[in-house]
């Protein structure tokens, strides 16, 4: 039985892990940004329909959801303009604002969208 039938060699169990060293170093990184990175996504895709919503509100009643002073999300759930109040995908709340005809939604964790 020559060396060759015998498996591999060290030299060539090496080189393999190495390899896959070298694969998994590449990988690993790019996986978990690409997790925040559809977190992201998600939390501003709910920021949009947030706004587009108030928006509908605005359009069908005249004014923004009301309640002491600030927009009041559930009104749009309990108006039906959404099954629920959308959350960021890291549990955040969003914070929604308003000056002058202009409303604005701001996630503490991702911020907000860039203008399209
Ligand atoms: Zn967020």
């Amino acid at each position: 039985m020559s060396s060759r039938e015998r498996g591999f060699s060290l030299l060539e169990m090496l080189v393999v892990l190495f390899v896959i060293g070298v694969l998994l170093m590449i990988a690993l990184p790019n996986f978990r940004g690409a997790a925040e990175r559809s977190q992201a996504k998600a939390c501003h895709a709910n920021q949009r329909l947030l706004i587009g919503q108030l928006e509908q509100f605005r359009l069908d009643k005249g004014t923004y959801p009301m309640e002491n002073g600030t927009i009041d999300l559930e009104q749009l759930v309990a108006e039906k303009y959404l099954q629920s109040v959308p959350k960021c995908p890291k549990g955040a709340a969003y914070a929604v604002s308003i000056s002058g005809d202009v409303v604005t939604v701001t996630c503490p964790v991702h911020g907000q969208p860039k203008s399209p």
